[in-house]
């Protein structure tokens, strides 16, 4: 591709999927620019948990935006019958502020010559008659690029429009809610199944407070969560009506999709990359944009199929586990005192979902490992 326009990639929406695209172009020498609607590090609803693994992504240290190394996790059906793992040792699980790794991610991506321009909402993405990409802002007047990176997260409005990502995309409702407080202990993240039809809330400890959430994964229906809230924030020794009540969604895996078109990719939630069990979203999202840079350079240099191996790198690499994990939920959710007390209440239960939140093992290995289970029952 020869280069022209004002870039060879605009990349639309500076969250950690946009921003580790651009940081991973502009370091191999691209021209980037990362247009983001906010301003930077804007404060979003998100528990801000995170497997440790994603360091291997970076050149740089994620240290300065880990605000808590998570070192157990405890599993409660109805704030009783507790089940706790300690996380493998060298692969603990962390939790960021998100909006100290969001500006710290877009900072190192202007770092690295990336061209970052923050309060520049894209209006529309389309093709001009010259063959380049335009994003074109508030005023009218386009940005033009050689490739564009769909990164504007789980409201995106321009993934389903150019063909990325499942057509009729699935969310789950979710209410966050950040507590001050003094949290203790201050290593372990809890996860409450009961409580939430079809869902599942999540604690967790970070510098001065708690990260307190509420998701329900089947169905289009937000839980009572004030009624969840009123149970669980006294069970933490917090007033029932403590913090700020957000509302949010997830966009969740839904099947193997293209995420690739002519010198376009979508990265994160625009791409329905969140876990359909536990609602991760940061891995995938940090992931899929290392993975796009890769792929959009290559194609850049002139490789012709690199966009397709984007997609089909995705599914191997996160979409095959991903299949696993919408059956599972599919199962869980609709029997979840079953689910509990055969899936969670297993001696070794704990210590896979722990490998999988720490992302050292995927859904599809353990649905092998229940498969090879029965089948030796049987035999
Ligand atoms: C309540 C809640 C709790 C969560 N907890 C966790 C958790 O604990 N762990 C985890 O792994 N995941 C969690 N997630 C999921 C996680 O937050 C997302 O998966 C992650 O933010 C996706 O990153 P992203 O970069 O794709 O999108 P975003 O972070 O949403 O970034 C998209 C960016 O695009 C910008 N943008 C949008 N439109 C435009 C436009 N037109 N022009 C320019 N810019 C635009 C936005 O301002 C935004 O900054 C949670 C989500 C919710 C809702």
């Amino acid at each position: 591709m020869s280069a022209s326009g004002d870039a060879d990639v605009i990349v639309v929406g500076a969250g950690p999927a946009g921003s580790a695209a651009a940081f991973h172009l502009a370091a191999r020498g691209r021209r980037v620019i990362l247009l983001e609607a906010g301003g930077a590090g804007r404060s979003k609803p998100c528990g801000g948990g995170m497997a440790a693994s994603v360091q291997r992504w970076f050149p740089f240290d994620l240290g300065p935006a880990v605000d808590q190394v998570i070192r157990r996790v405890r599993f409660t059906w109805c704030l009783e019958d507790p089940v706790t793992a300690e996380l493998p040792g060298d692969a603990p699980f962390w939790i960021v502020r998100r909006s100290v790794l969001d500006a710290y991610l877009a900072d190192q991506a202007a770092g690295a010559g990336c061209d970052f321009r923050k309060d520049w909402r894209v209006e529309r993405v389309e093709r001009g008659s010259d063959g380049l990409w335009q994003a074109v802002g508030p005023t009218g007047e386009p940005l033009r690029a050689t490739a564009v990176v769909i990164a504007d997260g789980s409201s995106s409005r321009f993934a389903a429009p150019l063909g990325l990502g499942p057509s009729r995309p699935r969310f789950a409702a979710t209410v966050s809610v950040e507590v001050a407080a003094d949290p203790h202990p201050a290593d372990m993240a809890r996860f409450e199944f009961g409580l939430v039809h079809h869902g599942f809330c999540w604690v967790f400890p970070r510098r001065g407070g708690y990260s307190i959430g509420v998701g329900t994964f089947i169905g289009q229906q937000e839980a009572d969560s004030e009624a969840v809230l009123a149970s669980l924030l006294p069970s933490l020794g917090l007033p029932a009506d403590a913090g700020e009540r957000r509302h949010g969604q997830l966009r969740l895996w839904n099947g193997h999709h293209p995420l690739h078109g002519p010198g376009l990719v979508a990265v994160g939630d625009a791409a329905s990359l969140c876990d359909p069990f536990l609602a991760e979203g940061l891995r995938p999202s940090l992931l899929s944009g290392c993975e796009a840079a890769v792929s959009l350079d290559r194609w850049l240099s002139g490789e012709g199929r690199a966009l397709e191996d984007y997609s089909a790198r995705m599914r191997e690499v996160w979409g095959d586990s991903m299949a696993w994990g919408k059956r599972i939920a599919q199962v869980f959710y609709r029997v979840p005192r079953v689910g509990y007390q055969l899936g969670i209440k297993r001696p070794t239960a704990p210590q896979r979902i722990a490998q999988i939140l720490s992302g050292e093992m995927g859904y599809g290995e353990i649905a092998q490992r229940v498969i090879r289970r029965l089948l030796f029952q049987r035999g």
